[in-house]
């Protein structure tokens, strides 16, 4: 594999971009190595600036789940350009965006476009706390719900200690309102309820958590935390930025069969451009402002071209649902057939799946929360990334990322995606 002219343009980027890269993970720096520079891509496949073509599993980190140069999108993002990109007045096609969630996702009465995952995840707490008049969110080590401050706090070790430990740039005024605990041990949530009585505005959580691979949440979990929200008066968010419009059309929601109160979007949201979205039921999203007093905004929010490709893929997915089975079957085909090549050569390891969510940690221990995915064999992680980038599959630089599947993929792909696997020594 040839990677001259990415090598050279990592250099070059280093000269005026920090660390070459417009976001850390980019950079490959957990898995070492030089990133590649990516010229183009075209349904599963992605092809770099050196000529050398991947089959995709991260997908844009998820947006493009039915594959890259998605010609109805790109066709319509075409056509929108030549009304101008942006107006900041409001627009029909906002109107028909709103209303198309809502049939999608029926626990969402108001929602409000944003422009990342971030600023939804941001404001949605924000509300949180100007609806319950209370200052304290609870999060879940290894969950990410973007890099605003109050979610930086760095996950500790246990509960036992309350989390304080601040991240450079984030105050410690901002930190001590960001409480967190394992994933998946509602006991230690029970515990936080307990010592903050009266003082927790909301608890956030990835439904089908991805951002520490992919780890489901256990039996009767959700469904805990739910009660607790319930009898404490707590704000309980969906965090779906990763899992809205990909597991099934309401989402985690859906798919799992619960309620959260408010949910934020993303990724597969904006169809590959840059949006973000919170909502919820009626009576908490008619406090933000200009309905209520807490304060949310955006130049760009709802711009026409981010709109339109948005609304063109929920289109697209919500007119051909058969795309959730055939996702699943494809996920389920690669959750087959990589354990066969990993047993025959005795390489320890875990599949974690949903949806077309799926990720490998290398370890002989199950995979539940942050601490477990931790103690897997990252280096043996990072080995197994650069061999599959070199037999050009292309998959997250990290072990602890979920993999995204696209329904571009063809069993011809994921053949030859196992086939890699095989190769791999361990
Ligand atoms: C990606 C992600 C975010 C952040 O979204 P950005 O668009 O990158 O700001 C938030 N929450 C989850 C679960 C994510 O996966």
């Amino acid at each position: 594999m040839n990677n001259n002219n990415s090598n050279e343009l990592f250099e070059r980027a280093k000269q005026s971009i920090p660390g070459g890269v417009n976001s850390p993970v980019r950079a490959f720096k957990s898995v070492g190595g030089t990133p590649v520079f990516i010229k183009s891509a075209k349904g599963a496949y992605l092809l770099d600036e050196d000529g050398n073509k991947y089959i995709d599993y991260i997908n844009s980190w998820g947006p493009m789940i039915l594959g890259h140069a998605y010609d109805p999108v790109v066709k319509a993002i075409q056509e929108k350009a030549l009304d101008s990109t942006s107006f900041g007045a409001p627009t029909l096609l906002e109107i028909e965006m709103a209303e198309l969630i809502k049939s999608m996702v029926p626990n969402v009465d108001l929602i409000r476009m944003v422009s990342s995952g971030t600023e939804a995840c941001m404001s949605a707490i924000r509300l949180a706390r100007g609806y319950t008049g209370k200052n304290k969110i609870i999060k879940f080590e290894g969950c990410y719900h973007g890099h605003a401050d109050s979610f930086l706090v760095k996950a500790g070790s246990g509960v036992a200690t309350l989390n304080i430990q601040t991240m450079p740039g984030v105050t410690a005024g901002v930190s001590v309102d960001t409480l967190t605990a394992p994933y998946n041990n509602l006991e230690a949530v029970k515990k936080l309820v307990e010592e903050n009585k009266n003082e927790i505005a909301a608890v956030i959580i990835e439904p089908v958590a991805g951002n520490m691979g992919c780890i489901l949440p256990q039996k009767n979990y959700l469904e805990g935390l739910r009660k607790i929200c319930d009898e404490e008066n707590i704000i309980f968010i969906f965090d779906e930025v990763m899992t809205g419009f990909r597991l099934s059309l309401g989402g985690a929601q859906e798919k799992l069969n619960i309620d959260a109160d408010l949910v934020t979007y993303g990724k597969v949201i904006g169809g590959g451009l840059p949006v973000g979205a919170f909502g919820g039921r009626r009576k908490i999203m008619e406090h933000i402002s200009p309905l209520g007093n807490v304060y949310q905004a955006g130049t760009l929010s709802g711009n026409p071209i981010a709109m339109i490709a948005g609304y063109t893929m929920l289109t697209e997915l919500k007119n051909n649902p058969g795309i959730y089975k055939e996702l699943d079957e494809k996920c389920s085909y690669l959750k087959k057939g990589l354990p066969e090549v990993f047993n025959k050569k005795g390489i320890k390891h875990r599949i974690n799946s949903l949806g077309s969510m799926i990720s490998i940690h290398f370890c002989d221990h199950d995979i539940t929360d942050f601490e477990t995915a931790s103690k897997a064999d990252i280096p043996l992680f990072n080995k197994f990334f650069h061999h599959m980038l070199e037999h050009g599959v292309y998959l997250p630089p990290s072990a602890y990322e979920s993999w995204f599947l696209s329904n571009a993929l063809t069993y011809e792909n994921l053949d030859e995606t196992i086939k890699a696997a095989d190769s791999f020594q361990g």
